[in-house]
């Protein structure tokens, strides 16, 4: 794997796609700067080998219509702030201008581009779109994991116009080790907690997990259509019927794969689906009429605990309760605080995909983890086994 460290900048210009898809406020203020943050390192490297860089990004979704809401301009004060340099600006992303503007470049300077979205040419992948990318660069680095499962002509089809002289940035060789480590390297036991709504939108992700790992904890509304599969009554709990077999399928193939699945015994269920409804700790396999499992309950969270602060590799997707619900948080909050402590045992853990991020940053478990991917549909395509097309066109000679 090709990264930042097997190349020298001295003197080239370097064209960088960096993930600078930022929330802005009514004033174009940027009110989260994780991901500048993020790519500062990557374009340091750069400057200071002796070299200069360009950087590409999207910011919102402009749809092909150059929309000033959306320009990269409104942010380019900020990445100087965070950079330590004074980046320049131009307001096109290929073209004449943008060309000038990159053969003015002196070393150590960094330029950034307009919003490559205001050409509906990026996320069709046009080929012509890319080559025209591809003049603003000796070299080409990806940084942006965030972008890396599409097929974008910045993300992807640029590549092909760097043979041998395209590497992967900082920040996105270290979401591929995070991934290659619980897939592939990381020390045994692995554990991966899956929770969240549904068991559909997380099958693809089981099945491919269950050849990873030793222990599978399974929590949130996805508890509910196992247990009915098994015969219990889940009351008015989420559930998906007609993944029932399903259901039963996995438990079957991760049985004959020697995976340990580690269900809910008893979960706090609600007389409504509000933080102010009654509550009461019942079986998971008992849930009456009228009740719904809306967080794990205290044995289940022994149990998880148990096997969590065992594992010396852990990967988390998605909360073991409706946790945007003060009353229906405390699961969730406790499997954060397990895998804390694990990880300050030794163990190596990662958080992402989807929304499970939103969860950790709420918590404040951002920094007690080993890891937290940057990337919602990339982390997920990831654990799905899919290869990531942005990701590929590197590793292509
Ligand atoms: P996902 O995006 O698939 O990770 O799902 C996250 C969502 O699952 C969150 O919005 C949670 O509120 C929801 N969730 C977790 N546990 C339950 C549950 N027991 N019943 C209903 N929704 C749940």
């Amino acid at each position: 794997m090709k990264t930042l460290k097997d190349f020298n900048f001295e003197d080239k210009r370097v064209l960088i796609r960096v993930d600078f898809n930022v929330p802005l406020d009514a004033d174009f203020n940027v009110t989260d700067t994780n991901r500048i943050e993020a790519a500062k390192p990557t374009i340091i490297k750069v400057l200071e080998d002796g070299g200069s860089a360009v950087l590409m990004s999207h910011l919102g979704r402009p749809k092909g219509i150059r929309n000033p809401d959306m320009s990269l301009g409104h942010i380019c004060q900020t990445v100087s702030e965070i950079i330590g340099v004074s980046v320049k600006f131009v307001d096109d992303c290929v073209g004449e201008k943008a060309e000038k503007a990159v053969s003015e470049l002196q070393s150590g300077e960094v330029l950034l581009l307009e919003n490559l979205r205001f050409h509906a040419e990026e996320t069709t992948g046009d080929v012509d779109f890319a080559e025209q990318l591809s003049r603003l660069g000796d070299i080409y680095v990806n940084d942006a994991f965030g972008t890396a499962h599409r097929a974008h002509a910045s993300t992807t089809i640029v590549a092909r116009f760097f043979p041998g002289q395209k590497c992967f940035g900082y920040l996105l060789a270290k979401e591929i080790e995070a991934i290659e480590k619980v897939m592939r390297t990381g020390e045994k036991p692995v554990t991966a907690i899956l929770g969240g709504a549904k068991v559909s939108s997380k099958i693809t992700i089981i099945e491919n997990i269950l050849d990873k790992v030793d222990h599978l904890i399974i929590g949130g509304g996805m508890t509910y259509t196992f247990v009915k599969a098994q015969g219990g009554l889940v009351g008015d709990s989420i559930c998906e019927d007609d993944k029932m077999t399903l259901a039963l399928e996995i438990l079957e193939q991760a049985k004959a794969k020697g995976v340990a699945i580690h269900l809910p015994v008893d979960v706090l269920a609600a007389d409504d689906f509000s933080n102010d409804a009654q509550t009461r700790i019942v079986a998971v396999n008992a849930i009456p009429d009228g009740w719904q499992g809306l967080d794990a309950g205290p044995v289940t969270l022994e149990n998880f605990k148990a096997v969590i602060l065992a594992s010396k590799t852990i990967l988390w997707n998605g909360p073991v309760g409706v946790f945007e619900m003060e009353s229906f948080a405390k699961g969730t909050v406790a499997v954060g605080n397990f895998i804390d402590e694990a990880t300050q045992n030794g163990a190596f853990s990662l958080v992402g995909g989807g929304d499970s991020v939103a969860a950790v940053k709420q918590f404040g478990f951002q920094d007690k983890v080993s890891y937290v991917s940057t990337g919602g549909g990339a982390m997920l395509e990831s654990l799905e086994g899919r290869s990531l097309p942005g990701i590929a066109a590197i590793l292509e000679p």
